[in-house]
């Protein structure tokens, strides 16, 4: 998706990653044989100095990627000054959760209670006597779509946990109980300007990102400001220019923590590419580049986006939820070009749009009844 905003800019872009059909390089064709796409992991010391030599800007999707590489080719490329946005610092703090909550917490911003944990028994016991019952265990690094996240019903769990988050390093969290989750896109350009798009309501099932509704609705009028300025405020901490994703948990009594923040687009905001006036793929873009951002307005009343999460190493079940969209007016198919389908794979969403909520819930209504499991 960025791909395809940077074509429409004449932009030229390289892609890092593994294969010759990866998804960006469906949409990128190569520039010839100095300009090719890397084949390898964005994980790889080698590739990413490859990536680099052939590159202004370099960017990242991902947050998982090799820090310490992306500041050394960084600093080592003074004389031609190679940007890198989100700075390496910054994706440095953010790829361990425990760091970002730290520095989340020392800049003053809104977070649930955390604390270190060592991989053993005595050591979650003790956690868990300090925070209570759930707890919620999370992998430090390398964790997604729930992936690194254990909840610790009852103490006996302990050892379960421990095999089940296996030897990563952990911490734990108190938990929240929360009565939505919320999220902000943020734009940040290289001098430190940021402009927030509206807050939108995100709904998980099995700890992944299920449906996104744009805009939030709420009682209280004063909430989405709220809302927003935490998530600015928590992106002016940082350094780097690029769109972030905030997560947040949003209380029974209003009162709003950050949950954990993506610094890269997100999926809380693919909505912005038929529902506001600037995707979030074409601000990442303008902040990268130093263009002047885009405005991060909504363009349409309602909207929401649906993952298409694989089922099974069949396509099949996505392919029937596309077919029901293509009938739908207002609704935009995105299938991202994956080699395989996998069971909790994000294989594509479909974002609608209309002109008010129940316009949307009624053009909705046929897509979940189409997901395997749901009762017509
Ligand atoms: P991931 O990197 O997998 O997105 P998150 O930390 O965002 O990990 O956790 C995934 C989901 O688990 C959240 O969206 C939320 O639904 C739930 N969750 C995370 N932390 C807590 C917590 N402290 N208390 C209750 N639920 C939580
Ligand atoms: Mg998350």
């Amino acid at each position: 998706m960025l791909a395809a905003s940077a074509s429409l800019l004449n932009v030229k872009v390289v892609i890092l990653d593994v294969g010759d059909h990866a998804p960006a390089k469906q949409i990128v064709a190569p520039l010839g044989p100095e300009l090719a796409h890397v084949d390898g992991s964005f994980a790889d010391p080698e590739k990413i100095r490859e990536l680099a030599s052939k590159v202004d800007v370099l960017t990242v999707e991902i947050e998982h990627v090799d820090a310490t590489t992306l500041e050394e080719v960084r600093a080592a490329s003074q004389g031609k000054q190679l940007a890198v946005h989100p700075s390496p610092s910054t994706i440095q703090i953010i790829q361990d959760k425990y760091r970002q909550k730290q520095h989340l917490a020392s800049h003053g911003l809104p977070v649930s209670d955390f604390v270190a944990v060592e991989s053993s028994i005595e050591s979650i016991s003790s956690v868990a006597e300090k925070l209570g019952l759930p707890l919620m265990l999370k992998s430090r690094t390398m964790a997604y779509d729930g992936r690194g996240n254990f909840v610790l019903r009852d103490i006996q769990q302990a050892q379960q946990a421990i095999d089940f988050l296996g030897n990563r390093p952990l911490y734990a969290e108190k938990w929240v109980p929360f009565s939505k989750e919320v999220a902000v896109m943020v734009v940040r350009s290289a001098n430190g300007e940021v402009q927030s798009y509206p807050v939108v309501e995100t709904v998980h099932k099995n700890n992944i990102c299920h449906l996104v509704f744009a805009p939030l609705r709420s009682r209280d009028a004063s909430l989405s400001q709220r809302a927003r300025s935490i998530a600015e405020n928590a992106i002016k901490t940082f350094s780097g220019a690029g769109v972030f994703g905030v997560e947040m948990f949003l209380m029974e009594d209003d009162s709003i923590f950050i949950n954990e923040i993506a610094p890269r687009p997100h999926n809380s905001g693919h909505y912005t590419i038929e529902a506001c006036e600037t995707s979030q793929y074409e601000n990442h873009l303008r902040a990268i580049l130093s263009l002047p951002l885009g405005s991060t307005a909504l363009k349409v009343p309602s909207s929401v986006m649906l993952n298409l999460i694989g089922y099974s190493s069949s396509m099949d079940e996505i392919t029937k939820t596309a077919n029901v969209a293509l009938s739908i007016p207002g609704a935009s198919i995105h299938l991202y070009g994956k080699s395989e389908c996998r069971k909790g794979r994000k294989m594509g969403h479909i974002t609608i749009v209309a002109e008010s909520d129940l316009q949307l819930r009624t053009r909705l209504r046929p897509l979940l009844q189409s997901l395997p499991g749901s009762t017509p």
